[in-house]
């Protein structure tokens, strides 16, 4: 499903961020990736979905050749793939509810059908009734969980968090994990990169670490391998 051969990213400015990555990453899956700053881990995640363009090697995701894909072709790559940041990004002046709907109404799905799958993920995450608040109404925790019903609410096959809890404290963090679970057990394939000791050597998953722009370990239920 994330298949990536020899793959290299070379800035604009030299700077080479990646120089060789080979992975498979299987449906159904959850993969952390490790590293310290600088590693390489942004640029490894934003080449799944386009954001960052591969110098050299193959990138396929769920069968579509990343490398060769038109501007105008991105778009239906990225309805495959929820995307979650460290700081949420949700849009300030829009209600819970309606940061959540957005992706539906971009795509033009009908009022039934938003309303049922907004309700659906809003459930899912435990803030059906904050539908009407708006973001800066709701705790860092709650805010990172209106990003994650955002992320799913197309029913992607592929989530993607960078540093999810990293402006959350430990017990929030938890919280978050779990949900990341509940998804990941319906199914959808989970990269999420990580700084978080505890989270990772407390849910066990698979670990990619990455340094200098390259994978030096990739282990099935490892463990975050760093002191900090
Ligand atoms: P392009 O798509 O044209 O290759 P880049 O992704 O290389 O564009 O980004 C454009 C410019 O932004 C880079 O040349 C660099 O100067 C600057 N830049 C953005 N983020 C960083 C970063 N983290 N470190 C260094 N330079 C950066
Ligand atoms: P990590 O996520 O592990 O901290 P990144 O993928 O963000 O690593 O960065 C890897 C290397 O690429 C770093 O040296 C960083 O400064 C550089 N870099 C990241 N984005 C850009 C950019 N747009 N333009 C130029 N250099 C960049």
């Amino acid at each position: 499903m994330i298949l990536m051969k020899d793959v290299h990213k070379t800035y604009a400015n030299g700077v080479v961020a990646l120089s060789g990555i080979n992975v498979d990453i299987k449906q159904g899956e959850f993969v952390y990736i490790v590293g310290p700053s600088g590693a390489g881990k942004s640029t490894f995640i934003r080449l799944m979905f386009r954001e960052v363009k591969p110098s050299n090697g193959t990138i396929r995701i769920n069968d579509i050749n990343v490398n060769d894909l038109k501007e105008r072709k991105v778009p239906y790559l990225r309805r495959n793939i929820g995307v979650v940041y460290q700081d949420f990004k949700l849009l300030p002046k829009l209600s819970v509810y309606e940061n959540v709907a957005f992706a539906l109404e971009v795509i033009e799905e009908s009022p039934a059908v938003i309303r049922k799958r907004v309700m659906e993920v809003l459930d899912l995450v435990g803030l059906k009734n904050k539908a009407r608040f708006l973001p800066d109404e709701l705790s860092g925790g709650e805010q990172q969980r209106v990003s994650i019903a955002r992320a799913i609410v197309n029913h992607p096959k592929i989530v993607i968090a960078d540093e999810p809890t990293g402006n959350l404290d430990p017990e929030t963090s938890r919280e978050i994990m779990k949900i990341f679970e509940e998804i990941n057990d319906r199914g959808t394939t989970i990269l999420m990169a990580t700084h978080s000791k505890e989270i990772v050597n407390t849910f066990r998953k698979r670990v990619i670490a990455i340094e200098d722009g390259l994978i030096v370990r990739d282990e099935h239920r490892g463990d975050y391998g760093y002191e900090s």
